[in-house]
């Protein structure tokens, strides 16, 4: 597999991610077509568990196997986003550098684009020498204001 180039143009839909197949030779098969189509519409992270389950549901038939080898393509393409978590992988459509709130109660990662403010960036890079290009933050939090009270 090709790695992609940094002067690609942003997936910001479908029809980018399944341009972005071609442009690095990945054929685009019924079943890679399904999974980037259910990741498009659900604009969620989910495993290659429920990837399966929904589509199988929505009477789109795949393999286990054929899941789990489209998915790591497509991640390894950078045309999906892979989030590792300690019970699993997650997937999600947008595979620009974005930002994440997780919810600790519910579990619901929320994709986020942050801009911090350039004085910032600047004290990083003083502190540690390195010229910033590239950042995403995750936020941790609770949905349910009640369970937030217990932990102060
Ligand atoms: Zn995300």
């Amino acid at each position: 597999m090709k790695t992609p180039e940094a002067n690609l143009t942003p997936i910001n839909s479908l029809e980018d991610a399944l341009t972005r197949c071609q442009d690095l030779g990945m054929r685009v098969s019924r079943q890679r077509r399904y999974i980037l189509e259910l990741l498009w519409s659900q604009e969620e992270h989910l495993s290659a568990r429920e990837i399966y389950d929904l589509l199988n549901q929505q009477g789109k038939e795949i393999g286990h196997t054929s899941v789990y080898q489209n998915l790591d393509a497509l991640s390894a393409g950078s045309i999906i986003e892979c989030v590792e978590r300690s019970d699993g992988r997650l997937y999600g459509n947008i595979s620009d550098s974005h930002s994440h709130v997780n919810c600790l109660d519910t579990n619901q990662i929320i994709d986020l684009q942050i801009e911090l403010p350039k004085a910032i960036i600047k004290q990083i890079e003083a502190e540690t020498g390195v010229t910033i290009t590239d950042y995403r933050i995750d936020f941790f939090g609770y949905k349910n204001a009640a369970k937030a009270d217990l932990g102060s």
